[in-house]
């Protein structure tokens, strides 16, 4: 269970969110909502100890980790694929995933979670001596998550994956979504593809100018006429 209580933070004085509440129970995908700059980037990067925390406290599994490192935070098995990938461009497919597994100190269970991600994404393994800067779209995100999974995470934070993407490339992200919480990993998953990502979801919340403003069930939430009448267009 990944818990966030009253939350305020920021980028030092600037405060961007107020009083935030989300909880991610154990094997639940919940779903972040809301339109850009509401503030979703900024819960994800405080959640990993990215941001400025003003108030409030986080805890994972019970155990407080407010105010942490990231490294901290990564070795605990919280780990952020962030918006824009940020990938190692310069390296190759495979050094890309080494670094996932040596960031977070897990060369152990390389070999292991090797065989996983490339089982996820079998393009990753048919590119594997390729530079990560010549990859498509579709292939660096899958990248960029197949490296967060190398460090064998408790806790998966997604930051818009859809960004940049077909949304054929969108799916086979959800999929190995859908598969990576079947191993029983909690994900929070911001997203402005709305109707795509509460049909995964068991959860969700709406983020508006840094305060929740609806939260419910992803079934709810995609009947709610508020959420129809904001996000999802008029269909
Ligand atoms: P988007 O979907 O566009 O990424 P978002 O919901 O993720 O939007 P944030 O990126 O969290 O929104 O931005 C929330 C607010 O914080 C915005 O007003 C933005 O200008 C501000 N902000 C974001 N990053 C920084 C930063 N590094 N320093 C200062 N302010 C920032």
């Amino acid at each position: 269970m990944l818990e966030v209580a009253n939350l305020a933070a920021g980028y030092g004085r600037l405060r961007v969110l107020h009083g935030v509440t989300l909880s991610v129970p154990a094997g639940k995908i919940v779903a972040l909502l809301g339109a850009n700059g509401a503030g979703k980037t900024t819960l994800m990067r405080a959640i990993a100890g990215l941001a400025t925390i003003h108030a409030g406290a986080i805890s994972i599994g019970g155990q407080p980790a407010t105010r942490q490192a990231p490294e901290t935070l990564v070795r605990r098995g919280l780990v952020l694929v962030p918006q824009g990938r940020l990938l190692f461009a310069d390296m190759t497919v495979r050094e890309n995933l080494e670094m996932g597994a040596y960031t977070a100190g897990r060369y152990a269970a390389w070999s292991r979670q090797l065989s996983f991600v490339e089982s996820l994404f079998p393009i990753l393994r048919e590119r594997a001596g390729q530079f990560a800067a010549l990859l498509s779209g579709g292939e660096q995100q899958m990248l960029a998550l197949a490296r967060a999974l190398m460090s064998s995470p408790r806790y998966l934070l997604l930051d818009e994956p859809s960004l940049g993407l077909s949304p054929r490339a969108f799916g086979t992200i959800l999929d190995a979504v859908r598969r990576i919480n079947g191993d029983g990993i909690p994900v929070l998953i911001a997203e402005q593809n709305v109707r795509r990502i509460l049909k995964l979801a068991d959860y969700g919340y709406v983020l508006e100018a840094g305060r929740i403003a609806l939260a419910g069930q992803a079934h709810e939430l995609l009947a709610d006429d508020r959420l129809r009448k904001s996000y999802l267009g008029a269909d």
